[in-house]
């Protein structure tokens, strides 16, 4: 048992976490981290628009690169942005925390001013914050995924000429009518391989991988890839939504929430890490400023977070067939709109011009779906 003190304290050292506490470092900060497993190889494939990347993200960080991502709803349409996979080793490593004291520890208790692990010791910092991701809770949207990794050329015909799949709805994928659909996404991890996965974008519960196996190797064997069963596997499940308010320590006196923990979560993509990455500098800017500085435009913030909710409540209430319809109207807008609605993080204006110019342009069924939803709003939200 042991008491430490530092200018900062960061509970979690996943991606979110590790990039604040390699920021506050880098910006001559007293950090202190803590996390059960700080030396646990991250395994996972982190993708994100390129443009969502701060600068200060060196560009090996990136493994593989598509310019112009396509997307299948109704038809082939092409992306005109820049859509990158992140070089997860590498990526840990640019985040690197050799300048920050890391406890191996578990937090059991976490304020805006102290931490306090499992074994006793006592971290009091000026800042606290808390990026102990989300939970694998079966009460939260979740996303799921089963993914395959095949040789390039092997993987060409799947392509089809496309940089990337970034969402592929045709329904060669042997699921049922009426039941839950589930995408193809297909991304390059490197000059020679191609990662092939059947995603169920989000779901309360979402479809079991095992599921989404079958209708991968259904997808790709109707496709003429038949899968060895020697690929390397990729599994994905993880929550799209932060833990219940109840579980969060949120407000006066509570800590700095940040990463998937936050609304840095989007809950209607699952997409949080580059999110993270950008928003670092933000507090590395508030820390140094004494913490008077107030988080950047806090109403838009709080905006953007309802209005993605009612995007994540619109895909749970979809019937199947109208999901592929609702994504290409998503595609039709113009493509700042997009950027607005997937990344505009505090684009209270973009996220809510795309909502309303995407509405008229949906089937009436969908718009039905879209209207009860928001007279049925839940207390969460
Ligand atoms: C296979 C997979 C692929 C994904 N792909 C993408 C993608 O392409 N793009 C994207 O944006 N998102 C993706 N996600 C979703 C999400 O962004 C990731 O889950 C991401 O890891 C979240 O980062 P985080 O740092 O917020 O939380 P986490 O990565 O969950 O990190 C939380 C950290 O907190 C630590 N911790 C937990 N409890 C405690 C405690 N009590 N005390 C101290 N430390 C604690 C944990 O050990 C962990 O290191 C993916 C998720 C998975 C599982």
């Amino acid at each position: 048992m042991n008491d430490f003190s530092a200018d900062v304290a960061v509970v979690g050292l996943g991606p979110a976490g590790r990039a604040v506490a390699h920021r506050c470092a880098e910006a001559g900060l007293d950090v202190i981290a803590v996390d059960p497993h700080p030396s646990r190889t991250w395994t996972p494939t982190y993708s994100a628009w390129a443009d969502e990347l701060p600068s200060w993200l060196p560009e090996t960080a990136v493994a593989s690169t598509a310019r112009k991502p396509a997307v299948w709803t109704d038809h082939q349409r092409i992306i005109d942005r820049t859509y990158c996979v992140l070089d997860t080793p590498a990526l840990q490593a640019a985040l690197s925390v050799d300048r920050v004291r890391v406890l191996a520890a578990t937090a059991v208790d976490v304020t805006g001013s102290r931490v306090t692990t499992a074994d006793g010791s006592i971290v009091d910092a000026r800042h606290v914050v808390d990026a102990r991701g989300t939970l694998d809770s079966r009460d939260l949207a979740q996303q799921t995924a089963y993914g395959i990794v095949v040789e390039r050329d092997r993987a060409e015909p799947i392509l089809e000429g496309a940089d990337a799949w970034f969402m592929d709805w045709r329904t060669d994928n042997g699921a049922r009518h009426g039941e839950a659909p589930s995408f193809l996404y297909a991304v390059a991890l490197d000059d020679d391989r191609i990662l092939l996965e059947e995603t169920c974008l989000v779901g309360r519960p979402p479809l079991e991988l095992a599921v989404l196996r079958s209708r991968l190797h259904h997808r790709l064997t109707h496709r003429n890839l038949e899968p060895t069963g020697h690929e390397d596997v990729e599994r994905v499940r993880f929550s799209v939504e932060p833990p219940p308010r109840s579980r969060l320590h949120t407000g006066r006196g509570g800590p700095v929430l940040f990463g998937s923990r936050s609304n840095l979560m989007h809950p209607a993509t699952g997409y949080s890490v580059a999110a993270s990455l950008a928003a670092a500098d933000h507090l590395v800017e508030r820390f140094r400023g004494g913490g008077r500085s107030r988080p950047i435009r806090p109403v838009h913030v709080w905006t953007v977070q309802k209005l993605r909710n009612l995007g994540l409540r619109t895909a749970l209430a979809l019937e199947p067939e109208m999901v592929p319809q609702f994504f290409s109207s998503f595609f039709s807008l113009p493509v700042e709109l997009q950027r607005s609605y997937l990344s505009g993080h505090d684009d209270a204006f973009g996220t809510m011009t795309a909502m309303l110019k995407m509405f008229p342009t949906l089937p009436a069924s969908a718009r039905l779906a879209i209207a009860r939803t928001i007279v049925r709003t839940p207390g969460r939200g």
